[in-house]
C-alpha cells in the first residue's frame, strides 16, 4: 500500500472488505476494543458474521467513575441482550484501569479541545492497552469499535493501530472504517431499540467541562 492508497476515502473500508470476503468459512478470533455500549452495537452486528468476537472494555480516560461505571453496565446491558439475540457467547474483557497512570500522562494536555492531538493521544493510549492484551493472549486479530464515530478521525486510528501492529506482529490489525455504509447511524438504531444509555460527552473531565459550558451557553441564548 502507498500512501496514495490511504488517501482514498473508502481506503480502509475497502480493506476491511477485502479481507473478510477472503477468510471464506474461517472465523478467526477477534479482540474488540469498545469505547462504549452505543459505539459497540454497529461494528459488533457486522463482525460476529465473521469472527469470533471477544470485547475488550479499555478506558481509563472516563470520568467521573460514576460514569465509568454507568457506560460499562450500558455495554453489558447490551452485550447480554445481543448474546441471546444472535445465540452466540461474547465474552467480555474489563480492564483493570489505571486511572492516576492516564490522569499523569495526560496532565500536560488538559488545555487542548476535544478533537486535538490530546485525542489522538487518549486514542494511541487506549489502543496500546487492549492491543497488547490482543497480543499477548493470542487472539488472531484486533481493532476498535472507535472508527463508527464521527467524532473520531478514522484514519489516524487505522494509522496508530497500524503502528501497534509492528510491534505485535503475531495479532493483526484489523482495519476498518465502521462509518462507512451509514455505519453511525445505523448504530444509533441499535442502540435505541436496546433502550441504551447515550451519553453526552466523550470521556475526560475536559471533554465533560467543555460540554457543560456548550449546554451553559446554549440554554443562555434561549433564555435572551
Ligand atoms: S475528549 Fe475523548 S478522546 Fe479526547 S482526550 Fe478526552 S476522552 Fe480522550
Amino acid at each position: 500500500m502507498t500512501e496514495i492508497d490511504k488517501q482514498n476515502k473508502n481506503y480502509y473500508h475497502q480493506q476491511y472488505l477485502d479481507l473478510v470476503s477472503s477468510l471464506g468459512e474461517k472465523r478467526p478470533s477477534l479482540f474488540l476494543h469498545a469505547c462504549c455500549g452505543p459505539c459497540l452495537t454497529y461494528p459488533l452486528s457486522i463482525l460476529l458474521d465473521h469472527f469470533d468476537v471477544t470485547v475488550g472494555f479499555f478506558n481509563p480516560n472516563i470520568q467521573p467513575k460514576e460514569e465509568y461505571d454507568k457506560r460499562l453496565d450500558t455495554l453489558k446491558q447490551f452485550l447480554e441482550a445481543y448474546s441471546k439475540k444472535r445465540n452466540l457467547p461474547i465474552p467480555l474483557v474489563v480492564n483493570e484501569e489505571d486511572f492516576l497512570a492516564y490522569e499523569n500522562a495526560f496532565k500536560e494536555r488538559w488545555n487542548d479541545k476535544e478533537g486535538g492531538k490530546m485525542c489522538l493521544a487518549c486514542h494511541a493510549y487506549r489502543m496500546s492497552l487492549a492491543y497488547e492484551y490482543a497480543a499477548s493472549h493470542s487472539f488472531d486479530y484486533f481493532t476498535t469499535v472507535m472508527t463508527v464515530s464521527c467524532k473520531k478521525p478514522s484514519r489516524e486510528l487505522n494509522e496508530i493501530a497500524f503502528q501497534l501492529e509492528k510491534k505485535y506482529p503475531s495479532c493483526h490489525y484489523l482495519y476498518s472504517d465502521f462509518k462507512k455504509e451509514n455505519g453511525q447511524l445505523k448504530g444509533i438504531q441499535i442502540a435505541k431499540e436496546y433502550s441504551l444509555y447515550r451519553q453526552d460527552y466523550c470521556g475526560c473531565l475536559p471533554s465533560l467541562k467543555e460540554r457543560e459550558e456548550y449546554k451553559r451557553k446554549k440554554q443562555a441564548e434561549l433564555l435572551g
